[in-house]
């Protein structure tokens, strides 16, 4: 089976395979009866609308139930260009595909603030409110009548600059369209935009540790699927010439869902697979047309139980996630040098007074102290004593109820976490969250996301300016993995590691994001003793960097080699302050922590 699924990767991903593929159909267009070209002109608008769903639910794990409002704005606004104001097609679907990613933006604002259940409720509603609108607004829309007379190719009314385009060269002409958004997708899902979107989708809270923006990150996915959704709208809009409401119905929006979910949910052949299949479908069974929404439903209900990973699971290897150009040049060492010594030096990092209470619990009480650079601070305490709450505000998961936080003599009290990780302080978390269907490899370049200078647009080019950029990134993730020992598992996805290979894993990708000040929250926690010895040489080697260093723990004879400082917490308080041989023999910390005998943890 996995040979099977290695050379049909293989095919898809050639080139030139595809290209010759493409060539053909679009030459056998000429010979194909008018009917055949209908059914695969619709296939072609289904994979554009598919990718579009795809990019949002599979990408950014944004789901949605209201998809159709996307198509039919497209739709709409292209055909009343059209129609009502004689615009050209070639400028009429782009305006569609506009005004759609507009309604995605506008619609990332509520989006935004809710998730799962609430999120698809929202998205329903709002598929529900462009359908009534589309009826009630008879003026514009033509309301339950619907709008005729858009131009054609079906009708022969299509004409671009003068000339008649027929059914088959229009087929030619959205087959050009939807391979250029295959390959424009493909692209972006490999660039840092698209790791971006991973991120979010997995752990929001950890790409916020990383520099990545969720507000800003989701925005720009719902107007990228606003855009792909309103641009097969428009293709639709034209194809067939006349808009009537019941084409945009809930049925629609749950319609494209199935497609991606048995095509695979963020695999972009497996999109192509799919789109074509239910497609075909419906016309090729045309008994089943009553009962078109009861099969769709037995089909996504069996593939969600034998093919989890739909149609792409089952022939194709999993997507990967950075773009060929950029490991060839990675090969070829090519990248751009300028990398080469990019650890910044470590800051000072000052908490003054800092109290953060949830409702009634006064998780820090007025703790005040300071990190300072090549220096590793150890802090400890019972647990509930407020670690991890420290390591959160500090990093602006939290704003903190008083006091201060200062970097490099800057204020940074209340920050966004993505703003606090630009900064130059990252952390790490206490259970790992890393994007498990990454590779070690595509983890730590997600590291680099804020670093990284070139532009969406050239990443969706594939420009050399993004590759050799990501090489760059990547030739400096390939020393961060040897300082770190994790170069035999590089191309290895992060859900078939051991856990401690995850732990390591995440201090990696916090190193790869060039740090001034790194806060390991308990790192060292269900490591082997080799695991231990391992991350304590890593954490070394960070000291000897330079950096600021917090590192909390439970092991005193492992954090007894490796610190200079250690701050004891208890119950939000600090109760110490000094050297570990001082803390060991503070009466304080041994009722409050160590106890007599010193070894409640160790
Ligand atoms: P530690 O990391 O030292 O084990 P934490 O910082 O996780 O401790 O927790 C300190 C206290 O704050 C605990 O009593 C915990 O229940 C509480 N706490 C932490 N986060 C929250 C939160 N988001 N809401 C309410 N209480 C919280
Ligand atoms: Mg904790």
């Amino acid at each position: 089976m996995t040979a099977i699924r290695t050379t049909l990767t293989a095919i898809v991903n050639n080139p030139y395979l595809v290209g010759a593929f493409v060539v053909a159909l679009a030459a056998g267009a000429g010979w194909m009866s008018s009917g055949t070209i209908h059914v695969l002109s619709f296939v072609l608008i289904s994979i554009i609308f598919a990718l579009s769903i795809n990019l949002l639910t599979g990408l950014a794990g944004q789901i949605s139930l209201g998809h159709a409002g996307l198509f039919g704005m497209g739709a709409y606004v292209t055909g009343i260009l059209a129609k009502t104001y004689g615009l050209p097609i070639l400028l009429a679907i782009p305006f569609g595909a506009l005004a759609a990613a507009l309604v995605g933006y506008l619609l990332s604002f509520p989006a935004g603030r809710v998730r799962d259940v609430y999120l698809a409720m929202m998205t329903l509603g709002f598929g529900m409110i462009f359908f009534e609108i589309v009826r009630e607004w008879n003026s514009v829309t033509g309301g339950m009548m619907g709008l005729s007379g858009v131009p054609s190719p079906t009708l022969r009314t299509l004409k671009i600059l003068g000339y008649r385009i027929d059914e088959v060269w229009f087929f030619r002409g959205i087959l050009l369209v939807t391979v250029l958004t295959l390959w424009i997708m493909r692209n972006v899902t490999q660039s840092r935009i698209g790791r971006a979107f991973f991120a979010i989708h997995h752990s929001e809270i950890a790409a916020g540790s990383l520099g990545i923006s969720r507000a800003g990150t989701k925005q720009f996915a719902y107007v990228l699927s606003g855009l792909l959704a309103g641009l097969s709208g428009g293709i639709y809009a034209h194809l067939v010439g006349y808009l009537g409401p019941d084409s945009f119905t809930l049925n629609r929006s749950i319609e494209v869902l199935v497609i991606a979910i048995v095509g695979g949910l963020g695999s972009i052949a497996g999109q192509v697979l799919s789109a074509t299949l239910f497609t075909f479908l419906p016309e090729t069974l045309q008994v089943f047309s009553e009962y078109q929404f009861i099969v769709y439903g037995i089909i996504l209900t069996f593939s969600l139980i034998v093919l989890p990973q739909g149609i792409a699971g089952l022939l194709l290897l999993p997507p990967r996630f950075i773009q060929a150009g950029s490991l060839a040049r990675l090969r070829a060492g090519t990248g751009s040098k300028t990398m080469t010594a990019s650890s910044q030096m470590g800051g000072l990092l000052e908490v003054d007074g800092l109290t953060k209470r949830f409702g009634g619990l006064t998780a820090l009480n007025n703790v005040t102290l300071n990190l300072k650079p090549g220096h590793i601070t150890a802090l400890v305490g019972p647990n509930g004593s407020g670690k991890s709450t420290l390591v959160n505000v500090i990093s602006g998961i939290y704003p903190p109820t008083e006091g201060k936080v200062l970097f490099k003599g800057n204020d940074i009290t209340g920050l966004p976490d993505h703003k606090i990780a630009r900064t130059g302080i990252v952390r790490t978390f206490q259970d790992p969250r890393l994007v498990p269907n990454f590779t070690v490899r595509e983890n730590l370049l997600l590291g680099a996301h804020r670093l990284m200078t070139h532009s969406g647009f050239a990443s969706a080019l594939a420009l050399p300016l993004a590759t050799r950029e990501e090489a760059a990134y990547l030739a400096r993730i390939d020393r961060i993995m040897e300082l770190t020992e994790l170069t035999p598992t590089a191309d290895q996805t992060v859900d078939s590691l051991p856990y401690g290979y995850r732990r390591l894993a995440e201090v990696a990708r916090a190193l790869v994001a060039s740090p001034s000040a790194i806060l390991l929250d308990e790192p060292a926690a269900g490591l082997s003793e080799i695991e231990m010895e391992h991350l304590s040489r890593i954490i070394r080697r960070m000291k000897e960097m330079g950096l600021t260093i917090m590192l909390i723990d439970h092991h005193m004879d492992f954090l007894a080699e490796l610190v200079d400082d250690v701050v004891v917490l208890d119950s939000g308080k600090v109760i110490y302050r000094g050297t570990i041989d001082g803390m060991r023999a503070d009466r304080t910390v041994i009722n409050a922590y160590l106890g007599e005998e010193e070894a409640v943890h160790a």
